[in-house]
């Protein structure tokens, strides 16, 4: 239907220069977590006000190594919402500990606080809150709330590097935070991601917990006192990092843009003529790693979001889904979590569309994605 190239929902880009810097690592006979890796960490810490950061190999491992940081285990619940990707409930049971899911908030679609508040017992030792598409929550609240009930707090953060609240950056206060380098991330080493602690013993069980729960000491000593894992971050991933984290200002105030630009091509009239709902219009806190909009129900019946996908690739566009609520997958139906708990997690679970958003978007996509999304609205 379209002569233009496929647009895609998302697209990492990568620099010569970058691409430079991974070549003269693997020129370099160490290829491993080395130089690169400290420098990366190094830069993070400076960005993040002097916090500790240490990086691994996802942002899967960062939370479940927070998770083992804090000593939440068996027995223990920790709250998270049901809308992220299934990573943030999943390193909950990896620990052992029980995951408990509080209902989002239909504006911002994360985690309603109040909710929140209402799932705490006796037996709840943290909350992973979620950052969907870099908005922020209320964090003054939400550290208000872990500080009267004594609760941990793990920030997934995946989506929120260069986010903000309240003019600090995400990752420069609070307690844990962990962000995602995947592929699809605001900032990408292929796959890794980082974790900021808050002091030297948290620092000394995160190197641990990353390399087999490792000590070393003098030229030949080495012990080990806690069951670690595998999760290092190598050399050659830490240099597409630092190449893509040299960017962070300039990309974040490019998505602010075409966020801008995606609101006034919509328009004010859109979701009163659509049905369909854009996300807040915010543009100071969040870096825009989505542009989501919630599809209104068909009136034929069909499913809505895998009739609207269809129809925008048959336009050129890629559309992503984030995400489907968690508490449905079977693994969670396991567990006693079904249809009916959750109303507007999972409302917005099935209707939920991300529209093309990637650093090397142009105003003109932008127009391109919102012609097509009223089009097959206005055809539904
Ligand atoms: C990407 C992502 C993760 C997981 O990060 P990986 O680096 O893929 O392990 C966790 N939570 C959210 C919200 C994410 O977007």
């Amino acid at each position: 239907m379209s002569q233009l190239p496929f647009l895609p929902f998302s697209k990492p880009v990568i620099d010569e220069a970058t691409i430079a810097a991974v070549g003269e690592v693997l020129r370099s006979g160490w290829i491993t977590s080395g130089p690169k890796v400290q420098a990366f960490e190094a830069q993070l810490s400076a960005y993040f006000g002097g916090r500790p950061v240490r990086t691994f190999n996802s942002g899967t491992c960062t939370m479940e190594i927070a998770l083992r940081i804090a000593g939440i285990g068996p027995g223990d619940e920790v709250i998270t919402t049901p809308i992220s990707w299934v990573a943030t409930a999943n390193v909950i049971l990896e620990v052992g500990a029980t995951p408990v899911f509080a209902d989002i908030d239909p504006l911002t679609r994360n985690i309603d606080l109040e909710r929140l508040e209402a799932a705490i017992t006796p037996r709840t030792r943290a909350v992973i809150p979620v950052y969907l598409a870099g908005l922020p929550v209320d964090m003054d609240r939400l550290y208000a709330i872990a500080r009267r009930h004594n609760l941990r707090i793990i920030e997934d953060a995946a989506q929120a590097l260069g986010s903000s609240w309240n003019g600090q950056r995400i990752g420069a206060g609070g307690d844990f935070v962990s962000f995602s380098f995947q592929a699809n991330k605001n900032v990408t080493c292929s796959e890794g991601g980082c974790l900021v602690l808050n002091t030297a013993e948290e620092v000394r069980l995160a190197e641990k917990y990353r390399l087999q729960g490792v000590t070393r000491s003098g030229f030949d000593g080495l012990d080990v006192d806690v069951l670690g894992g595998k999760f290092n971050m190598t050399d050659v991933a830490a240099a597409i990092g630092l190449g893509q984290f040299a960017h962070i200002e300039a990309l974040t105030a490019h998505r602010r843009e075409l966020a801008r630009h995606y609101f006034k091509c919509f328009g004010d009239d859109f979701e009163a003529t659509y049905g369909a709902q854009l996300p807040p219009a915010d543009f100071s806190s969040s870096n825009w790693h989505l542009f989501q909009l919630v599809l209104p129900e068909r009136a034929d019946g069909l499913p809505a979001r895998a009739t609207f996908m269809e129809q925008m690739q048959a336009r050129g566009i890629g559309i992503g889904y984030h995400y489907p609520p968690i508490h449905l997958l079977s693994l969670y139906r396991a567990r006693g979590w079904q249809e009916g708990m959750l109303p507007v997690a999972e409302r917005v679970g099935r209707l939920i569309v991300s529209l093309p958003m990637f650093t090397s978007m142009t105003k003109d996509d932008v127009e391109r994605a919102v012609a097509a999304v009223k089009a097959v609205l206005r055809d539904a």
